[in-house]
């Protein structure tokens, strides 16, 4: 199982950060070892003093598929979910400034929240452009999400990873995180909702 991750797919968290907008969405990889254990909380590693929380939502590869239509990608997936891609902010503009790969930054232990609830997408409209989500930090709320918003939509991302990548049955998509991206501490408490359901809490240590 691969875990795909998109970057800058929403302009207002592009914005925040300071980066321009992809002219074709940007991917990168997490090993399924990043998987946060399930109610296993979240340790900041001893390497990193800045560590922020991207909610994001997912969608689970249902068919093997290799250079994929957009107009047939949405054959190749029928459940979302909602999870975190954390990242160490700090190492990230490290590594980014000498133009390196980010993995030290984004594919550490406990790095990707996969819950293992996924929801049917006909349960929820059946439109996976149109999900509302948003993540709580100790009960308020710190980042509000729709899926409407994204600069590429699921098929386009499929589409364009597929050309580079044979997506397997149980891979999972980080589609991108909006706005509101900041740093956690130790104690803080994180939910998550899609579409009005709770699907995780994390407990950072
Ligand atoms: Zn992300």
């Amino acid at each position: 199982m691969k875990i795909i991750c998109i970057g800058r797919n929403y302009a207002d968290h592009a914005a925040e950060l300071g980066n321009s907008l992809p002219s074709a969405p940007l991917f990168f990889l997490k090993p399924d070892s990043a998987v946060l254990m399930h109610r296993h909380p979240f340790y900041i590693p001893d390497w990193t003093n800045d560590v922020h929380h991207e909610v994001e939502l997912l969608v689970k590869i249902s068919r093997v598929g290799k250079c994929i239509d957009p107009a047939f990608a949405h054959r190749y997936y029928d459940a979302v979910s909602l999870g975190i891609d954390f990242t160490a902010r700090d190492v990230q503009a490290a590594l980014k400034a000498k133009g390196h790969p980010w993995e030290q930054a984004k594919a550490f232990d406990g790095s990707a929240v996969v819950p293992r609830t996924w929801v049917p997408l006909a349960e929820v409209g059946g439109d996976v452009q149109d999900l509302a989500f948003s993540l709580q930090k100790n009960g308020s709320d710190v980042q509000q999400g729709h899926s409407g918003q994204m600069l590429f939509p699921v098929d386009d991302l499929i589409a364009h990873v597929s050309r580079f990548m044979t997506l397997k049955v149980g891979d999972v998509m980080f589609t991108g995180t909006p706005a509101g991206v900041g740093p956690v501490a130790t104690g803080d408490v994180l939910t998550g909702h899609l579409c009005g359901r709770q699907m995780f809490e994390v407990e950072v240590r």
